[in-house]
């Protein structure tokens, strides 16, 4: 049975995590990598005797990548571990694309085979989002999915892979109904090139509803959940789209709810009205791209749709909020989904039945370039099973080098491989 997580109302099972699939193309071939000197009669002589209880989890951009550049010494500090048969999982708030095929190339750039069950992005435990898949018999309910490459396609097929029927995304709208946001249509031949139809038609009569629109509303498209999955890329289409929905009565697009700013009803009646919830994958303000500067995130489009509701809402002078949930690190909810991946990956590879899932497991080194989402997540998580995280900052990465960590790490260290070297000797592996 797949390990699940329960937090909140949500029960995590990944079935992607735990298919047994290994990513590796067939055919494929890695040029192994070579371990230091300095390890090299410690790996021979070192069959290791005992089983390690520690493990890593290793951000990926800013400690094993730069954009798409391998960092130096970060393959040889996987091949070290894996030498050394001391389990790592990749933990990252990146995403956009399948976990399969973003597997694959991190293998192919890092030259270390690498496994999709010790992969875990940003949006993978949307994969958990049973509630909102659907069955494929109600065409008019879609759930909107935003973010990625090609007008959010890419994003499209991975939600689909999740198992979610009717996925929409903001460029099936905008290619169906231009007059939405009247300002991308330079963008509309390259909407339309990766667009779908819609499901079902949207909603045009009139948007201030009366006893017994409910009747006029049926067979009409209906956003039962919106997901972010990626940072979104044409922020004036994504935030209007996502404001009228969250606007709407009952996520139909094109009302709009008789229920908001109610005085007497919970949020102003705001978000009362079966609007459809609004799931962020990662909280990220910067990340570090290929710009000597951080770049903004999906933390942003997320601030900025915050502003925006507090602009048409009162905000919180009014009583108003916005109700949303956001994923990512350093939130408990995915670092508790990581220690579960991490203990069945532990499992698995030191050998089902003989305890070494989380048992035992006394110590987490979280290898990570950003103090708000790697160190941050790492220092407040309160691990089920006992487990301590360690928090370790590299400076390849958003971190700058001198400056004061925004979150204090347990140590800082020059890049991936000090940062292994660093937790070996913590655990006192020999
Ligand atoms: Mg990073």
């Amino acid at each position: 049975m797949a390990p699940g997580v329960s937090f909140g109302r949500t029960v995590f099972r990944s079935p992607l995590l735990f298919s047994g699939r290994v990513s590796r193309p067939a055919g494929r071939t890695y040029r192994p990598v070579a371990v230091p000197p300095v390890y090299r009669s410690f790996q021979k002589a070192s069959a290791p005797s005992k089983v390690p209880d520690f493990a890593f989890v290793f951000d990926i951009d800013g400690v094993l990548l730069r954009a798409a550049t391998p960092i130096p010494r970060a393959s040889e500090a996987l091949s070290l571990l894996q030498s050394q048969k001391i389990p790592f999982i990749l933990l990252t708030n990146g995403g956009g694309t399948s976990e399969a095929a973003r597997v694959a190339e991190l293998s192919d750039k890092l030259q270390v085979p690498l496994d999709l069950a010790n992969f875990v992005q940003s949006h993978t435990p949307f994969a958990s989002l049973e509630a909102y898949k659907g069955h494929g018999d109600a065409k008019g309910e879609a759930v909107l999915v935003i973010g990625g490459e090609e007008g959010g396609d890419v994003c499209r097929k991975v939600a689909e892979s999740y198992g979610f029927k009717n996925v929409i995304t903001p460029g099936d709208l905008y290619a169906a109904h231009p007059d939405l946001w009247p300002f991308s249509k330079h963008l509309l031949e390259y909407y339309r090139k990766h667009s779908r139809p819609l499901p079902a038609p949207v909603y045009r009569g009139p948007h201030a509803l009366s006893p017994g629109s409910d009747a006029a509303l049926r067979n009409h498209l209906r956003c039962t959940c919106i997901l972010v999955f990626n940072d979104p890329r044409d922020w004036g289409l994504d935030t209007t789209i996502v404001t009228d929905l969250l606007l709407s009565h009952q996520g139909y697009l094109g009302t709009t709810s008789p229920l908001n700013n109610h005085p007497s009803l919970p949020n102003k009646g705001y978000q009362q009205d079966g609007q459809p919830p609004l799931y962020f994958s990662n909280p990220d303000l910067w990340w570090a791209a290929r710009w000597h500067l951080s770049r903004l995130g999906q933390g942003a489009f997320r601030e900025t749709l915050d502003g925006l509701w507090r602009s048409i809402t009162g905000g919180e002078g009014n009583g108003v909020i916005l109700h949303k949930e956001v994923w990512g690190k350093p939130t408990q909810l995915t670092y508790t989904f990581a220690e579960n991946v991490l203990g069945s990956w532990r499992g698995k590879m030191l050998g089902a039945g003989t305890g070494c899932g989380l048992e035992g497991l006394r110590n987490v080194y979280m290898i990570g370039d950003n103090p708000e989402s790697d160190i941050r997540g790492a220092n407040n998580y309160q691990s089920p099973n006992g487990t301590s995280w360690n928090s370790v900052l590299v400076k390849t990465g958003v971190y700058l080098d001198g400056s004061e960590p925004s979150c204090p790490p347990k140590a800082i260290v020059d890049d991936v491989f000090s940062a292994v070297e660093w937790g070996m000797k913590h655990s006192g592996w020999k």
